[in-house]
């Protein structure tokens, strides 16, 4: 086995703190990464703190927006060498066989995705740990390559909050012409806003409040809204053929969908802790579709990395020792953060 060194957290109302456990050795396909930095989504927050049903498994090593270098290659990987740069995502493994599986959307496997950390592998009984730690273990598969231009800290965070934009961005085909909104200005917000910004759509944010206004500018969004402000939603009736609702609070969706084109679409990527009640009319005046959307494929996860490294884009991280994490926590639940806390892993020695 491998020993690996790493934060955890032993129950859901704990902190996180140092934590010892083991790796498995590489098997043929499997890659070593030495794990340079990690992402703190809110995800991570969610499930350290069991908000999702009371199925998160303890002690729990948070972390899904990993990037690293390879330090170890099984004898049967083709794809990666040691010292390539690599990211690894919300998944490490899934049944490889079913249609969606067979179809590159794997993140919507039939048997279940095997998670990066709160989950089992596939013998369903191993626990997965995940990247607030020195290194990881995992099928070349499942392992993604990160463009030499960009830098390393801030792509991490690529790996899960810009895939979650990035797919349904495309899936409902922002681009030249098309009016876009993203409903908050966090870590997965200012994502969709740079990359439906490159992909060349009109993007407005939807924002609490107007604080945010000038990042927003800056990042690349054309208008910017405030949501505490009531005229937002008449001045903005029937504006948008694509609306991407980012915010994990109870928000009144109705609101939002009547903002919506005629055949608009609202795509919730946001995870509210509790059921949001919604309306028929607000849909079936407008034939207006609310969808969901969960993080993306490998195969689409490795062509968004690549349209980053084409244009550029990256995320606006604040870099901290392991030590703030549980800080970080609090400070991305009130919204104090520009944009994505990135663990810096050289810490940990
Ligand atoms: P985050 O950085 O905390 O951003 C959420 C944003 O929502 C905040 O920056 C804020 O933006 C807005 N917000 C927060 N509280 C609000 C409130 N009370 N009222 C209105 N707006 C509020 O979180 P994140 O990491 O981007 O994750 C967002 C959600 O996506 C989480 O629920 C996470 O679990 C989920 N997620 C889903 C997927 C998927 O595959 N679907 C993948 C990753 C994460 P403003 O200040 O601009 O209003
Ligand atoms: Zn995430
Ligand atoms: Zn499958």
């Amino acid at each position: 086995m491998i020993q690996a060194k790493g934060y955890a957290t032993s129950n859901a109302k704990s902190p996180l703190g140092p934590y010892s456990f083991e790796r498995r050795e590489p098997r043929d396909h499997d890659v070593v990464i030495d794990i340079h930095y990690c992402g703190i989504c809110h995800s991570d927050i969610h499930q350290a703190r069991d908000e999702w049903g009371g199925n998160s498994i303890f002690p729990m090593v948070p972390g899904h927006e990993i990037a690293g270098v390879v330090s170890r290659v099984g004898g049967g990987v083709t794809r990666y060498a040691v010292g390539d740069k690599v990211g690894v995502g919300c998944f490490v493994d899934s049944c490889r066989r079913c249609t969606s599986c067979q179809a590159g959307l794997d993140q919507y496997c039939l048997e279940g995705l095997t998670v990066t950390y709160n989950g089992l592998e596939r013998d369903g009984k191993t626990p997965t740990y995940g990247g607030y730690s020195d290194r990881i273990v995992v099928d070349e598969n499942y392992v993604l390559r990160l463009p030499a231009n960009l830098a390393l800290d801030a792509s991490a965070p690529l790996l899960c909050a810009g895939i979650t934009l990035y797919s349904p961005l495309r899936h409902w085909h922002a681009g030249p012409g098309k009016k876009v909104a993203i409903i908050g200005l966090g870590g997965l917000g200012h994502m969709g806003v740079k990359l439906a910004h490159a992909m060349g759509a009109d993007v407005t944010v939807l924002s609490h409040s107007l604080k945010k206004e000038e990042d927003a500018r800056r990042l690349g969004a054309d208008h910017f809204y405030a949501t505490s402000d009531p005229t937002t939603f008449t001045k903005l009736e029937k504006s948008f053929d694509l609306i991407v609702n980012t915010v994990s609070a109870l928000i009144d969706w109705n609101l939002y969908l009547n903002l919506l084109k005629l055949d608009g679409t609202m795509v919730v990527v946001g995870v509210p802790e509790k059921e949001v009640p919604v309306a028929a009319m607000p849909l079936i005046f407008g034939r207006r579709s609310l969808a969901g959307s969960l993080i993306g494929g490998i195969r689409e996860t490795q062509e968004m990395l690549d349209f980053c490294g084409q244009h550029g884009v990256t995320c606006d991280i604040e870099l901290i020792p392991i030590q703030k994490v549980n800080e970080a926590y609090e400070r991305v639940i009130k919204s104090d953060v520009r944009y994505r806390f990135v663990i810096d892993m050289k810490s940990l020695k």
